[in-house]
């Protein structure tokens, strides 16, 4: 669960650092678009007034850093597209044509920034957004040639602009086109990402894993052990082992056939699953021995798990379905001692299964 947590905040922390990164650029792209207006207005190219200029500057300005704040305060991660690009890219449409509209003899060069923010944009929207994004650009810029030539007209040469409008329009829906294929690469991507964390997350789970019955196997018990003992020695935190062995399994798969042996198993590793507490550790070390890991339980607290377990399996029968009438365990107790290793823990279990099973099985017993 931890672990899950820790790769969702680490998922999260790169797209936090994705979008910082996707902000920053559509920063600079604006940043070069004011710089060519400053220069074309210093020259007397774009017909506009001083304050009137600079109000447009603050408008466009303040909604760019407005922009900026909600995607670095990551804010934007609950939309299901967090850059903000098709915004984006229709803000920078606005903003060009407008800035186009009144830079009539360089028209084409003041607009040509927006094929950057079209390929910015393309890293994060589809294919057919992004044509109706250049469409509609193409669109806009028709509306922007129209109404400057309206307000103008005597300056404009109609079949120049027509055709600049022409070569803008190719241009938008080119990168459109290719934008869209960057776009599937990146779904491939993630798709790929996302297949390679579920086959690792697989591998994970078959590691630790038994296969017949689906409990924690030989290897995880003995690295949780370790992870115990740790504890124990490092912050107090005591914990006990019960080391529960079914008897006579053998006369079982004698009897009544292997798969019999092996359902059995598997009924049994439900049953004690079911009933244990959030937080102990429960997987079959081999064959019909198993160990329940009791985090902060003494000798005391893991002979009574013991004993209800023992009661709770020996009401299970599977006579009517054809199987054994009853079938008994015998558990090993031991609480973890100071110094002690993992292996002698264990050993110290398995002395207490050896009395529990020589005096008549059917017991728990403390080492
Ligand atoms: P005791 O009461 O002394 O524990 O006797 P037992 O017969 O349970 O113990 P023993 O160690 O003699 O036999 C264990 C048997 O468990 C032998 C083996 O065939 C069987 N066994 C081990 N693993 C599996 C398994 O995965 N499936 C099945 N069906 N049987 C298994
Ligand atoms: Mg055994
Ligand atoms: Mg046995």
């Amino acid at each position: 669960m931890n672990q899950d947590l820790r790769q969702a905040e680490m998922l999260t922390l790169s797209e936090k650092r994705l979008l910082k990164r996707h902000s920053r650029s559509a920063m600079a792209i604006m940043a070069m678009h004011t710089l060519l207006c400053v220069v074309y207005f210093q020259f007397g190219y774009f017909a506009v007034e001083l304050d009137q200029g600079l109000l447009m500057l603050f408008v466009v300005w303040v909604s760019l850093f407005a922009y900026q704040l909600l995607l670095a305060t990551g804010w934007t991660l609950r939309f299901s597209e967090p850059s903000l690009s098709l915004p984006m890219v229709l803000h920078f449409m606005v903003v060009f044509m407008v800035s186009g509209y009144y830079v009539d003899e360089f028209r084409l060069s003041v607009v040509t920034l927006f094929f950057a923010g079209l390929l910015l944009a393309s890293f994060r929207l589809s294919g057919k957004v992004m044509i109706g994004v250049a469409m509609l650009a193409s669109v806009a810029y028709a509306m922007m040639l129209w109404l400057a030539m309206n307000d103008r007209w005597v300056e404009l040469s109609f079949s120049v602009e027509a055709l600049q409008w022409l070569v803008f329009s190719m241009i938008s829906v080119s990168f459109a086109i290719t934008g869209g294929g960057i776009n599937r690469l990146r779904d491939a991507l993630a798709d790929k990402n996302h297949q390679l964390a579920r086959a690792v997350e697989q591998v994970r789970e078959m590691a630790i894993r038994d296969d017949l019955t689906g409990l924690f196997n030989r290897r995880h018990l003995l690295e949780v052990l370790e992870r115990q003992r740790a504890l124990f020695a490092r912050k107090g935190l005591s914990f006990a082992i019960c080391y529960v062995d079914l008897d006579h399994f053998k006369q079982i798969n004698d009897r009544h056939g292997h798969d019999w042996g092996d359902r059995v198993l598997r009924r049994f590793s439900a049953l004690a699953l079911a009933g244990m507490r959030d937080g102990d550790y429960f997987g079959r070390l081999g064959g019909e021995e198993f160990l329940l890991i009791l985090p902060q339980s003494n000798e005391q607290g893991a002979l009574r798990v013991a004993e209800r377990l023992r009661e709770r399996w020996r009401e299970e029968s599977f006579g009517q379905e054809g199987g054994p009438n009853a079938v008994s365990l015998s558990v090993g107790v031991a609480a973890c001692q100071e110094d002690e290793t993992v292996d002698e823990l264990l050993n110290r279990a398995d002395q207490g299964l050896y009395r529990a099973k020589s005096g008549g099985r059917n017991q728990s017993r403390v080492a």
